[in-house]
């Protein structure tokens, strides 16, 4: 029975643009295209992802085998285990919990299956089609994208490199709010550039945010990579009970954990049932035993960090005193987080240049191109990797600017 028999409409082969405008149009990672072109490379030192070469500490992973060995195999608590959030609710007391905390309780977080996940329910119950959310930029790129999914608008608003470090301009920041804007995504430390909220900026962001009705999606993730300090400044230290503040976090790269996707959001205890619908509707859960290891990674796993610690503050040191004794590299010494972003001099195209790297240097490094505005003519460099590492990868570079 042809179509015109049958009353149904003709067939085509399924193409993307029947899909909805929101799934179509999300841009390809840029960082992605680059892996794609060295992946298998012989000899090549991958610095293009934002995770070190450890896998998970074993006494995190004997976690996971001890429950899945004990058949804890079933549909979980939504919110996460009662024992996993309490695990998180000491980390954050101990870390978080000095003068001024209004205190942690249980009721506050809810485990995700990673910060993307975390960062995905955030923007989902406060961002719709017609919104706006400000993006300070570079940025790590699921930002845009997950604004994007959800048919809202990125407001991308560039930082300011200079060699003395990355800096927010509050006038440019201000200038970008509008009726639409719901939200201000704040990445501190911050994946690409490193840049570090000082109290004056977190307080001048809140001001903002409060001002105008925002919501601050405050993605704190690499707060325990400082070069100076235990943590890094956090709006739990100025914020009020009251302020519109949810928080992303994550197990991940505190504890080499990035494939195990452990997270969680943290939000005022009134969304708690609304944030257990989101989770019902999106993974339905995180499994139980990966719960049970991000336990044991929050109560035991301070070693692990002093340890991830001190290998990031070598590998930068090998970094900045190489670099800037070759010259041919402009950088600033990143305050927080594990990357380094350097602009080579000469540099007209860094996605064309991060394959030149991978084909001519052996050395994988993302574009800077693909963090969003001011982010041009610079490349990523992960460097929470073992110093003998990072030291060939600095030889590389060198003799690669010099041939140039
Ligand atoms: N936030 C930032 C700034 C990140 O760089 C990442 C990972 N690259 C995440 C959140 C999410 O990490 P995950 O989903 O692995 O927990």
């Amino acid at each position: 029975m042809n179509a015109i028999m049958s009353g149904a409409p003709p067939r085509a082969a399924p193409a993307v643009s029947d899909l909805r405008p929101e799934a179509a149009g999300l841009p390809e990672s840029g960082i992605v295209r680059v892996v794609n072109h060295g992946r298998g490379r012989q000899g090549l030192i991958p610095l293009w992802v934002g995770e070190g070469a450890l896998p998970t500490p074993s006494f995190i992973r004997d976690e996971a085998v001890r429950s899945l060995a004990a058949g804890e195999t079933f549909y979980t608590h939504q919110r996460g285990v009662p024992e996993t959030r309490e695990a998180i609710t000491r980390y954050m007391t101990r870390h978080y919990g000095g003068a001024g905390s209004t205190g942690f309780a249980p009721d506050r977080f809810f485990v995700a299956a990673g910060g993307m996940h975390a960062l995905q329910m955030a923007l989902r119950m406060v961002l719709g089609p017609g919104d706006q959310a400000i993006i300070p930029t570079p940025a790590w790129p699921n930002f845009k994208g997950a604004t994007l999914a959800l048919g809202a608008e990125p407001v991308e608003v560039a930082l300011d490199y200079a060699p003395s470090g990355w800096r927010l301009d509050f006038d440019r920041l201000a200038a970008a709010v509008t009726p639409r804007t719901r939200a201000l995504l704040v990445n501190t430390p911050a994946n690409p550039t490193g840049w570090t909220a000082s109290f004056d900026d977190l307080r001048g962001l809140l001001a903002l945010a409060r001002r105008h009705g925002l919501w601050i999606v405050a993605d704190e993730i690499y707060g325990r990579f400082v070069h100076e300090g235990e943590r890094a400044p956090s709006f739990h230290d100025i914020a009020d009970p009251d302020d519109r503040v949810m928080w992303i976090q994550t197990l991940s790269k505190n504890w080499a954990m990035t494939g195990l996707r452990v997270g969680w959001l943290e939000a005022p205890p009134a969304f708690g049932q609304t944030i257990e619908n989101l989770v019902q509707y999106s993974t339905s859960g995180v499994p139980t035993p990966n719960q049970r290891a991000a336990a044991a990674a929050l109560d035991h796993g301070e070693d692990f960090i002093a340890f991830q610690r001190a290998r990031c503050a070598a590998a930068r040191a090998i970094l900045c005193e190489g670099l800037s004794r070759a010259g041919g590299f402009d950088f600033a010494p990143p305050p927080g987080a594990f990357y380094l972003f350097l602009r080579p001099h000469g540099v007209a195209d860094c996605a064309a240049t991060a394959i030149e790297l991978v084909d001519y240097a052996g050395v994988g490094l993302a574009p800077g191109s693909a963090f969003g505005p001011g982010g041009d003519g610079f490349l990523r460099l992960c460097y929470a990797r073992p110093a003998e590492e990072i030291e060939e990868a600095v030889r590389r570079l060198i003799a690669w600017s010099k041939a140039r």
